[in-house]
């Protein structure tokens, strides 16, 4: 079997590795708690659901046009007039399958080989390894001050004549961090001057915590919008619970938009004609649940971290936003995918290595779940990694006995 070098250059996933053994455990019958999550349990809005069903009763479930049905595109404007305070027509919106796709068909159409592409870390997984997808060359700009911020010279610094764009994800998958308006401001800056793309991923821009609010980078453009540089991901994933239904979108310059069209039209043709519906159905219908989502996952912020805080060795920085906290665990044990394995191992907790986020030595625990698991799995990290902790603990039903440390 001859495999391409393109393929051979993707890294595999050790979360991938860490939730199929999790999932065996747990099939197994054995207590799983799980940190790990990239979605929320909370249901799918009412709205999004009759109208979906709708859609299949009617049995009629066809194409629709490449770039997603007008009503989407509609709710789409709506949407960013609400939220950014921007204006955008029709041409500037593109749907896609997820903003995993939107970002893909979006640097395929921005990305020439050897182009690079400047991601702060921590960063999405998924980042890195889409620009190489593309033959491009991702440049990790980390921030060094401990709270996750990127510091705009660095940024400046990582810049060659190479770089077309940058991504930057506030609120931030997995640190939750939410990047200063000062930073966003002086970013937008720096790409309108250097003929830049700054690709910003938003999807998790209304779970934002302690009465803040998202700050849009269209709020510091001065170009008009066909000459602007800055291009918005965004998705009903994860403020409505929609990780299945796979729709997110672009918003971009025209021209841009029209060269995805032609890309998507090559690939996938378009977005699931019924989940595009059920999205109208998400975006236009009544909006409490999302800030019923943001408060729950406030509350739960605030319980994982006292929670961290109280086991000696681990450094926590306060998320922002999100529902994904990094704490520092290098005291323990500065391999991440070894550690995630060893809690999986002796106390049955699901976490995703750091090593992932460009973040060795880190672990990205979730806080989406129940309060039972957040404060149980927290109990169980403090007591498989603290020396002064008593010799014996039940998890489930089962006595569990330390033969380590
Ligand atoms: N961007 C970020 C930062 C994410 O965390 C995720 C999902 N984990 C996505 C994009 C992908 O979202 P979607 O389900 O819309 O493809």
């Amino acid at each position: 079997m001859s495999i391409s070098q393109l393929a051979r250059s993707i890294a595999d996933s050790p979360t991938l590795r860490l939730n199929e053994q999790a999932r065996v455990l747990k099939e197994k019958g054995e207590p799983v708690i799980h940190l790990g999550a990239g979605e929320p349990k909370s249901k799918v809005p009412m709205e999004a659901i009759r109208s979906a069903a709708a859609q299949i009763t009617s049995g009629e479930v066809r194409y629709t046009p490449t770039d997603g049905i007008p009503e989407l595109k509609k709710a789409i404007i709506r949407y960013m007039e609400e939220n950014y305070g921007k204006v955008v027509g029709p041409e500037n919106v593109i749907v896609s399958g997820g903003a995993k796709q939107a970002l893909a068909v979006l640097l395929t159409v921005l990305i020439n080989p050897q182009d690079e592409v400047i991601i702060t870390a921590p960063y999405w997984v998924s980042y890195p390894e889409m620009v190489k997808l593309v033959y491009g060359v991702p440049v990790i700009v980390h921030s060094e001050d401990g709270r996750f911020q990127p510091r705009i010279q660095d940024i400046k610094a990582a810049v060659s004549s190479y770089t077309k764009a940058i991504i930057l994800n506030s609120p931030n998958n997995p640190s939750g961090a939410v990047y200063s308006e000062e930073f966003i401001a002086e970013i937008v800056d720096f790409c309108e001057q250097k003929g830049i793309y700054l690709i910003t991923d938003d999807i998790y821009h209304k779970l934002i915590f302690d009465g803040k609010s998202f700050c849009p980078a269209y709020r510091f453009v001065k170009q008009d919008l066909e000459d602007s540089k800055i291009i918005v991901i965004n998705g009903v994933s994860k403020l409505y619970a929609m990780t299945g239904f796979r729709i997110g979108w672009t918003v971009a310059p025209k021209k841009i938009v029209a060269v995805m069209v032609n890309v998507q039209a090559q690939t996938t043709s378009c977005p699931s004609t019924v989940s595009q519906v059920a999205s109208v159905g998400a975006l236009t219908g009544v909006q409490s649940g999302v800030e019923s989502l943001r408060y729950m996952l406030q509350n739960n912020r605030d319980i994982m971290v006292q929670e961290l805080k109280a086991i000696d060795g681990i450094h926590v920085t306060k998320p922002g936003g999100t529902f994904y906290c990094l704490p520092d665990f290098r005291a323990f044990n500065r391999s991440s995918v070894e550690l995630c394995q060893f809690l999986l191992n002796k106390v049955r907790v699901v976490t995703v290595p750091g090593k992932e986020f460009g973040m060795e030595g880190y672990l990205r625990l979730s806080y989406c779940g129940t309060v039972k698991d957040i404060t149980e799995g927290a109990a169980r990290i403090k007591w498989a990694l603290d020396p002064n902790a008593p010799n014996e603990i039940y998890i489930g039903d089962r006595k569990l006995v330390r033969d380590w440390l």
